[in-house]
């Protein structure tokens, strides 16, 4: 396998800024995986896993490693069973599509939501009362430290809401297999037809190209201060709404959504610092008015230090 040297990521993720890898390699095959890995190690280079960067930040200064981008897509098909394996590398949209021309359902609740099998798995993506946990039976994930391929359940995953043990291990997935249920011509056109409402909904909402979804996660019970008399709101958007951020904070090329006040939109010309202070600023505005600091659910690569508040 191709390992590439300073390969720039601006054309590798949603927000379109950031500096380059300083090595870069597509596996297609877990051989390739735990060939990268083996490099890395020997050169002693920490590693980012990057599926379609909808969901990062990379630092205007890169990424001082090796960047494994995965692009094993194959989908293996157990109509019997009604479950699809299938590679880290395929993304989220296709196979959705792949499922339902299949008559597998279930999976068309997550539909519009960009990025790769592997990063939905990472963050367990979520959408209303649906999270992708519910429809993970098993996994092939490598141990990227020792090259180590084994297959795992759905509960080696510790699922929650944006939370996964990919996040705390050296761990890459692999391919993930989900038991879906196969549907009779008409349930399999009205998941279709549902499928297509979720984009239409979806695309009135939500911003369609330059940002990374919601940037904050939602607040944990325990950070919001006790208000006598007001139930606790969790909501971030619910706060960055009060501050009228909402279309109208910009920092640079880079401002908040006018369709979502957790959506932060780049434009032309636009680096990862100004988005990093346009965050600071949101911070900033939540902190004074309401004593809160919210958290990014977004990763952010690359950066030397923490760049946001705490
Ligand atoms: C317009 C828009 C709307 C969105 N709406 C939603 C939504 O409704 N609900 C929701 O939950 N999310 C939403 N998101 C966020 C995003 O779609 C998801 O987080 C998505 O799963 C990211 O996938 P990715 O391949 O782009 O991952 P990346 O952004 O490339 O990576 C994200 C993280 O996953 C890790 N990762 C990637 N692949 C692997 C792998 N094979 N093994 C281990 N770790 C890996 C990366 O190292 C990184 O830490 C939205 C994003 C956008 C841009």
């Amino acid at each position: 396998m191709d390992i590439q040297k300073n390969v720039k990521l601006c054309d590798k993720n949603w927000f379109k800024t950031g500096g380059v890898a300083r090595f870069y390699a597509e596996p297609i095959n877990v051989h390739d995986v735990v060939a990268a890995a083996l490099f890395a190690r020997e050169n002693k280079l920490a590693i980012f896993i990057l599926g379609e960067g909808a969901n990062i930040l990379i630092s205007d200064e890169g990424f001082d490693g090796l960047v494994i981008a995965p692009k094993n897509k194959q989908l293996i098909v157990d109509i019997a069973r009604a479950t699809i394996t299938v590679g880290a590398g395929m993304s989220m949209p296709q196979l959705i599509r792949d499922a339902l021309d299949l008559g597998l359902l279930g999976l068309e609740e997550f539909s519009g939501i960009p990025g790769t099998v592997g990063g939905s798995v990472f963050i367990n993506i979520h959408y209303f009362e649906f999270l992708l946990s519910q429809f993970l039976i098993g996994a092939t994930v490598v141990n990227l430290e020792t090259g180590e391929i084994k297959k795992v359940d759905n509960a080696w995953f510790n699922f929650g809401y944006n939370q996964s043990t990919l996040q705390q291990a050296p761990w890459f997935l692999f391919d993930a297999t989900f038991q879906l249920k196969l549907g009779a011509e008409l349930e399999t056109a009205y998941a279709r037809g549902r499928s297509h409402e979720i984009i239409r909904h979806r695309s009135r909402r939500y911003p369609k190209e330059r940002t990374c979804g919601s940037f904050f996660r939602n607040f944990l019970a325990e950070e919001i201060p006790f208000m006598p008399g007001k139930e606790k709101v969790l909501f971030v958007a619910y706060y960055l709404d009060k501050v009228g951020v909402k279309g109208a904070l910009r920092v640079g090329n880079a401002m908040v959504s006018h369709l979502h006040a957790n959506m932060l939109v780049t434009m032309e010309g636009a680096t990862s610092a100004d988005v990093i202070a346009l965050v600071r600023t949101m911070q900033e505005k939540l902190g004074a008015e309401f004593g809160i600091t919210p958290q990014p659910e977004c990763q952010l690569i690359g950066f030397k230090e923490y760049p946001l508040h705490r």
